[in-house]
């Protein structure tokens, strides 16, 4: 075998979280090596966030033109098409994946400006620093001083119903050859659910089976009602506390429904989206002598294992398994590496479901902060009396608002948002929260008009002065 590499810092796994950290180490001026088995940009960029929302995008550009066409409620503006839309499903592909290349390439060259070495192939370890990487042109020996485990997740097959065929995960969803005629949808967390609603969008029927008793479960009721209303008004079935077991001699899917009973449900695609695993399998994680926390690696605050001078970030250490805490810990990581003093904290890592409508949340629901014993002031503001709602068409469907904030001192202790376009507040969410924001801070904010961010500060308001609507 050639010479073995001696970095500084290695890290494993090319995905939002891993090349953040890379990019930053070498920023920072460490001797930093990259590997990654797939593609830059990791689930993220190659078959998650950015795929998944140029999907939805087209989705939704579709149905608004199908609408049109038809003379349904859409054409209260005036708009009409004579003839319905076509769908050219490959040219639709095809985009998606060029958006997926255009910043696979500027990870690319992300790191190469920060001199990062990228390593394509997959690496195994044989100690906490010590990796073979199996490359195209052999193996590669890499010993590093210090090691950053980000090797990511991958989608939770369901026993009796294995990826395959017409079983398909999230992955096959966003190339699809040709559009399905009956999806069904298996687990309605928001990745089936914001692919569910993109088929629906793009002409498919869709059947979504949750074994909750509600959409979204890990959402409060009252976010995740305009979502279930939208569903129910585009015609999408709903079995909810019902179990998907398996397939039939026919390969139909066989549902157990809330009472008990036994339903047999025909579909072309079966899309399962029950949960993703953290990927700690076959790198040789075992001969690392760091400590586990169920599935997941166990991290302190600071990403670092029990092992030392190894740290594990994003989703191979646990929930919420998002992009941006994945780069977030990433950063940390490589500062702290680099002598800076950083602490992670994971109450500030708001989240988006990019469904119909959206959803936003940061921090604490009315119901977490009760149950963490605050006092709390909820407060919320309709998106139908903002008038930038009205004028994007996003006033009428239930949205709204909503503060949470101790009475005490009125520090906010949570935002959330459902409706058209709210996914864009995120931003002022989360400032709030880092920001340490109380009521009056984000009152007294002039917002620009008209705007959904008046929402915002039309909640806070209520917060301080109750008024009734
Ligand atoms: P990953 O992105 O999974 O990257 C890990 C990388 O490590 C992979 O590229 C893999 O090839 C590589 N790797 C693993 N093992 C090895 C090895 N031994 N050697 C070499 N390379 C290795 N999150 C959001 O925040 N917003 C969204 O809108 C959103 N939408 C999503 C939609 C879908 C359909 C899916 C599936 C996920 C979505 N997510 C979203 C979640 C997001 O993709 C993940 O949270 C994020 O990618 C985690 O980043 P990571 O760096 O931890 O791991
Ligand atoms: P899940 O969201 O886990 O949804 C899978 C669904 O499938 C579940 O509702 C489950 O009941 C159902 N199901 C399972 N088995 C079956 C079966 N046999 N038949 C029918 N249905 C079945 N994500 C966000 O986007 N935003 C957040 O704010 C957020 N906060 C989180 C907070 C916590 C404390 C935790 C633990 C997770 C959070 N997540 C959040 C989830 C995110 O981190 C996961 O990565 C993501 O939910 C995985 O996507 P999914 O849609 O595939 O799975």
């Amino acid at each position: 075998m050639p010479e073995t590499l001696r970095p500084q810092v290695l890290v494993v796994g090319g995905g939002p979280g891993g090349y953040v950290a890379a990019m930053r180490a070498g920023q920072l001026g460490l001797d930093t090596v990259l590997v990654e088995a797939d593609r830059l940009g990791g689930t993220c960029l190659v078959r998650g966030c950015i795929p998944s929302k140029a999907m939805i995008h087209a989705a939704g550009r579709y149905a608004d033109m199908a609408e049109a066409a038809v003379g349904g409620e859409g054409n209260a503006l005036g708009i009409a098409l004579d003839r319905p839309p076509r769908l050219d499903l490959e040219r639709l592909v095809a985009w998606k994946d060029g958006i997926v290349d255009r910043l696979n390439t500027g990870v690319a060259g992300l790191l190469a400006r920060a001199k990062v070495r990228v390593i394509m192939g997959w690496a195994k370890f044989s100690d906490a620093k010590t990796c073979t990487v199996a490359t195209a042109a052999g193996p590669v020996a890499i010993a590093a001083e210090r090691v950053v485990l980000a090797t990511g997740s991958a989608p939770v097959p369901l026993p009796d119903l294995p990826f395959g065929g017409t079983v398909i995960s999230s992955t096959e969803a966003l190339s699809p050859a040709a559009l399905p005629r009956h999806l069904a949808v298996v687990g309605a967390g928001y990745i089936g659910l914001e692919l569910g609603i993109a088929f629906k969008k793009l002409g498919a029927a869709v059947t979504v089976i949750e074994a909750a008793d509600r959409i979204l479960p890990r959402y409060d009721a009252a976010l995740t009602a305009p979502v279930r209303r939208w569903l129910q008004q585009a015609g999408v079935a709903l079995h909810l506390g019902a179990r998907v077991t398996g397939l039939d001699a026919v390969g139909n899917l066989v549902v157990t429904a809330a009472a008990g009973e036994t339903v047999a449900l025909s579909a072309d695609r079966i899309l399962v989206t029950v949960g993703r695993r953290p990927l700690t399998e076959g790198w040789g994680l075992e001969e690392m002598g760091v400590d586990r926390a169920g599935p997941f690696v166990k991290v302190d605050d600071q990403c670092r294992t029990a092992m030392r001078n190894v740290w594990a970030i994003g989703d191979l250490v646990g929930e919420p398994m998002l992009a941006h805490k994945a780069s977030a810990q990433g950063m940390m990581v490589a500062e702290i590496i680099a002598g800076h003093r950083r602490r992670f904290d994971p109450g500030l890592v708001a989240a988006i479901c990019f469904t119909e409508p959206e959803i936003v949340n940061a921090g604490l629901s009315p119901e977490e902060a009760e149950a963490a014993g605050e006092d709390a002031i909820v407060a919320i503001f309709p998106l139908a009396a903002n008038g930038r709602a009205l004028t994007l068409e996003a006033g009428a469907e239930g949205g709204f608002v909503r503060v949470v904030a101790r009475r005490a001192d009125h520090l906010i202790l949570g935002l959330q948002a459902v409706g058209r376009h709210v996914a864009e507040l995120a931003g002022e969410f989360a400032h709030a929260l880092a920001m340490g924001a109380v009521l009056e801070d984000v009152a007294h904010t002039i917002h620009v008009h008209p705007t959904l961010g008046e929402a915002v500060a039309e909640a806070a308001l209520i917060g301080l002065e109750p008024v009734k609507l």
